[in-house]
């Protein structure tokens, strides 16, 4: 078991109770990838018990101490930006400049939360000259963040960062498949200065440690970001302990394209919407509405810049074995529901590919919005693209789905953009550009997408409770 990577619990690196590890495979080779320590509950138990324990020291250090160090932490990710995009690549086959631009991402959350730690913990009422209140928002605790294998870093630090300036301690367990950075995350904050405990990490498979973390006592939140049936399951089990959740779940976002928009950029980011990431990106634009004027000639444009991305190079590989069989098998659907693959359809058949879990970014026509191709989350490089004759044909179309987590509108007229947007079913909407992410916006679900919210000042409320606090006061 020499070289695997350990978990991170009370400050430092430790094997797995039991000393189990499991080696992971390239998704841009098929090769051999990293080898991880694969912990059991009792080694969720050590780390929660580990953050019980920090938990009193982290919440009660003066806030600016706090942010102090939440920012170093911010600065350090950014010195290691090269090495950590590197292992990030290694362990995903994304392309390094996505990496680097994640990790930079990541180190923005801690930038960001730091400096929220300023903000007033709470709001004075006035009720009565006899009485002083007031409220008072308060850490949860211990947080378990349940991280899925698409951004690896950048989720966790999107959900660890505002939970720890809030003043709570954390349990997190990145996927399997990619855990490196999340173990780099955890040394770097230790290098930064937070105290042992505050921040570990437990590796191992979603059943194991993930229902472990769910399930610990001493955990008081679950921030999971990943598939709807976990989702769901992890929801059961908060649903006996009274357990709040932030769930951050799956999408199949439309985008929605008037005649009247600036069409060539409407084209390239409609392109941008789907294939980013391979597709593996929960609010990838996924379905492509089209007025019917313009169908044709818009189409042609999509698939033209579709084809000039290749696999291998602007386009990564699925990032596990099961996810590129699972998009194959939606390739097979589609042919079944008798939708056209404008292009791809396929896995490419370049010998530099062979091993490696690349698929063809595809382009599908001829579908309906009741067809499979077009209601489920393939999490793949898979675009469907749908004619509409009207404003409220298109808005319709775009909330049958039992997602609702993004969603784009192109369009010249303004007024329309507005009420386009705001009639969407969707936690966030792109006008006139796809995509539109800053850590100050609010991001997260309707429906089957999930609840909660990640980032903003909404994500950091979501890391406390209020308290009402009142004094009477005599004297007056
Ligand atoms: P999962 O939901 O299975 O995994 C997400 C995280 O949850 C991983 O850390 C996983 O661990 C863990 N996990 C798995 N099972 C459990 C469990 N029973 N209890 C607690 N934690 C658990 O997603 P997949 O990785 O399998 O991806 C499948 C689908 O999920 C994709 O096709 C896509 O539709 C969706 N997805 C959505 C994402 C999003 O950003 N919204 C991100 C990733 C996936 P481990 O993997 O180590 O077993």
């Amino acid at each position: 078991m020499t070289g695997a990577l350990l978990h991170w619990i009370d400050g430092a690196a430790v094997p797995s109770a039991d000393g189990t590890t499991r080696v992971g495979t390239d998704p841009a080779t098929g090769g051999r990838g990293a080898e991880v320590t694969l912990g059991t509950a009792a080694d969720v138990d050590r780390a929660a018990r580990a953050a019980r324990a920090a938990a009193h020291g982290w919440r009660h250090l003066a806030s600016a101490e706090r942010g102090r160090l939440l920012a170093a932490i911010g600065r350090r990710l950014l010195a290691e930006t090269d090495t950590l995009a590197a292992a990030e690549s290694a362990d995903t086959g994304k392309p390094l400049a996505l990496s680097r631009a994640e990790i930079q991402g990541a180190a923005e959350y801690f930038e960001f939360y730091a400096a929220l730690v300023n903000l007033p913990a709470g709001d004075v009422l006035d009720i009565r000259p006899d009485l002083h209140v007031y409220t008072l928002r308060e850490p949860l605790g211990v947080v378990g963040v349940i991280t899925p294998w698409n951004l690896p870093l950048n989720q966790a630090a999107r959900a660890c960062a505002p939970a720890l300036a809030a003043g709570n301690t954390v349990v997190a367990k990145p996927a399997e498949s990619t855990s490196r950075t999340t173990v780099a995350l955890a040394r770097i904050a230790g290098e930064a200065g937070l105290p042992p405990g505050v921040f570990n990490v437990v590796l191992g498979r979603g059943p194991e440690v993930g229902t472990a973390i769910v399930r610990h006592p001493l955990v008081r939140k679950v921030a999971f970001t990943g598939s709807v049936p976990v989702g769901q399951e992890i929801g059961r089990i908060a649903a006996d302990r009274v357990l709040p959740l932030t769930l951050e779940l799956g999408g199949k976002s439309a985008n929605i394209v008037f005649a009247d928009a600036d069409l060539e950029f409407a084209a390239t980011e409609a392109v941008r919407a789907f294939t980013t990431n391979a597709g593996q990106v929960c609010s990838s634009g996924t379905r492509l509405f089209v007025e019917r004027t313009i169908h044709k000639e818009f189409t042609a444009a999509v698939v033209a810049a579709t084809r000039r991305l290749r696999p291998g190079q602007e386009v990564g590989p699925m990032i596990t074995r099961g996810q590129w069989e699972t998009v194959q098998q939606y390739f097979k659907i589609a042919e079944q529901e008798g939708a056209t693959a404008e292009t791809g359809g396929r896995v490419p058949d370049e010998p530099g590919l062979a091993g490696g879990f690349f698929v063809e970014p595809t382009v599908y026509s001829g579908v309906t919005n009741d067809m499979r191709i077009a209601r489920e989350e393939v999490f793949g490089p898979v675009l469907v693209v749908i004619p509409f004759d009207t404003e409220d044909e298109a808005v319709a179309l775009a909330n049958d789905s039992e997602f609702g987590l993004a969603g784009g509108v192109f369009t010249a007229d303004i007024s329309r953009a507005v009420r386009v947007a705001e009639a969407l079913e969707a936690g966030q909407v792109y006008i006139n550009s796809w995509s539109t992410q800053s850590v100050q916006m609010p991001f997260g679900g309707h429906k089957n997408s999930g609840y909660g919210r990640e980032k903003g000042i909404e994500a950091l409320h979501h890391y406390t409770h209020v308290k009402s606090i009142s004094i009477r006061l005599t004297g007056r």
